[in-house]
């Protein structure tokens, strides 16, 4: 499958259980919704799995207009209901949720920094 996001491609990876897609060149993730669910209740998943160089994440978090590897159509852009600073990108089919390197890292641990950012977030009044 073509990578949404680059020219590279998503490429099968296992962990335990969980079978996921991982994109040769900038690491971002492609994964069924409820392998994410696994994925975030597996100990060390994210060294495993998102390696990729949280940077090239920032970058290209910003790359708008993505489309679905699987049905082509345009991905929903969506945050995280407890990390709202956090988007990533889902199939309105179901197919699955794109996240850029670091993003799983990030989504896996509410650190106290996020608390402090999501609370100034708000304050700004977004
Ligand atoms: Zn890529
Ligand atoms: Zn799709």
């Amino acid at each position: 499958m073509q990578c949404p996001k680059c020219d590279g491609s998503l490429e099968p990876k296992q962990y335990t259980d969980i079978q996921i897609h991982r994109c040769n060149l900038c690491a971002g993730l492609w994964c069924k919704p409820e392998e994410l669910t696994k994925m975030r209740g597996e100990w060390m998943s994210e060294v495993e799995l998102d390696s990729g160089d949280p940077r090239t994440g920032a970058r290209l978090n910003k790359v708008e207009d993505i489309r679905c590897p699987v049905c082509g159509i345009a991905l929903d852009k969506e945050s995280d209901p407890k990390q709202t600073h956090i988007w990533y990108e889902s199939c309105p089919e179901g197919h699955g949720i794109f996240l850029d390197a670091g993003e799983f890292t990030d989504l896996k641990f509410t650190t106290f920094i996020d608390v402090v950012r999501d609370m100034l977030t708000r304050k700004r009044g977004n």
